[in-house]
């Protein structure tokens, strides 16, 4: 399995010299499903639709002539806007010969959200303009079976009123999950231990990463800056890195930088990570912008 980053930054788009490296785009990625070259309908298969997700269409135009059919698969963890943001400038919107599949916790509140995201008075065109048709779909307990991939949710903490996702994808036995908003319960950095990891969200957490191969989790913050930060919905890099130890995971994506975050400090933070997780037996990496993640291969 192979997996495609789009958008790496939490927040807002930050273009810009200062963050070159990692990349300025918002949260999007894309899990490559295998292509059988005979047929003539390919499926997209699409986490969150930050800013990251505007290049990902172009790229989906530029590579499928119409007379191949597109689905597109689009899960979204959860509708603040920088995980929608990039929906309106989605071209793909505009194909003949596409099927564009939407899925959120809850179908209703999606595409009302959606909607109002492209009213006429925040934006020229609206969702009723799109030339390719367009389905709303909840999360339901039953796997959603994209080609060979399933797809599974589970739902997180993030401190807000709707309820947000945690995705996880599984083909051929090796398993992604992407987390890119979640925040510990009750994380105290200067306690040791800093969380109970025997809390019964924390340890739902531990379970839903249970031996993965790669997971993408929220690095918003660091033990340094949580405490100014609790509440905000996010997660210290020490938490993400302590979770995924503990859930026996492969390798770690550094993920949702902040805003606030140049180049220089996502390093420092990835090096510091590095060392910590290779002390609890964890392969620690920053994710950044245009990475193609093989699951068979070692990006560390
Ligand atoms: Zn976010
Ligand atoms: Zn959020």
């Amino acid at each position: 399995m192979k997996i495609k980053v789009w958008g790496v930054r939490g927040s807002i788009p930050t273009p810009g010299e200062s963050t070159l490296r990692y990349g300025g785009n918002t949260p999007c990625v894309e899990i490559v499903v295998p292509e059988d070259p005979e047929s003539n309908r390919r499926d997209i298969l699409i986490f969150d639709g930050g800013s990251g997700v505007r290049p990902l269409g172009n790229q989906i135009m530029k590579s499928y002539p119409e007379e191949i059919r597109v689905d597109i698969h689009l899960f979204f963890t959860h509708v603040h806007w920088d995980h929608i943001q990039g929906l309106p400038f989605f071209v793909p919107l505009f194909r003949n010969n596409t099927m564009i599949h939407f899925y959120g916790p809850d179908a209703e509140k999606l595409e009302e959200t959606l909607r109002l995201q492209m009213y006429p008075d925040m934006f020229p065109v609206t969702l009723d303009d799109v030339i390719s048709h367009i389905e709303f779909h909840s999360y339901t307990k039953t796997p959603r079976k994209i080609g060979p991939i399933e797809v599974v949710h589970q739902y997180v903490h993030h401190g807000t009123p709707g309820k947000v996702a945690g995705l996880k994808a599984e083909f051929e036995g090796r398993t992604f999950v992407y987390i890119p908003d979640v925040e510990p319960y009750d994380y105290h950095p200067e306690d040791d231990p800093p969380y109970d990891a025997d809390q019964p969200g924390e340890q739902a957490l531990i379970e839903f990463l249970d031996d993965s191969d790669f997971v993408i989790l929220d690095t918003m913050f660091t033990n340094e800056n949580y405490e100014q930060f609790r509440g905000w919905g996010h997660s210290p890099a020490e938490y993400a890195v302590d979770v995924s130890a503990k859930a026996r995971v492969k390798k770690l994506g550094l993920f949702h930088y902040s805003p606030n975050c140049c180049d220089e400090k996502v390093e420092e933070i990835e090096k510091e990570m590095k060392e910590l997780g290779s002390s609890l037996g964890l392969k620690v990496f920053g994710t950044r912008e245009g990475m193609i993640i093989d699951l068979e291969e070692d990006p560390c």
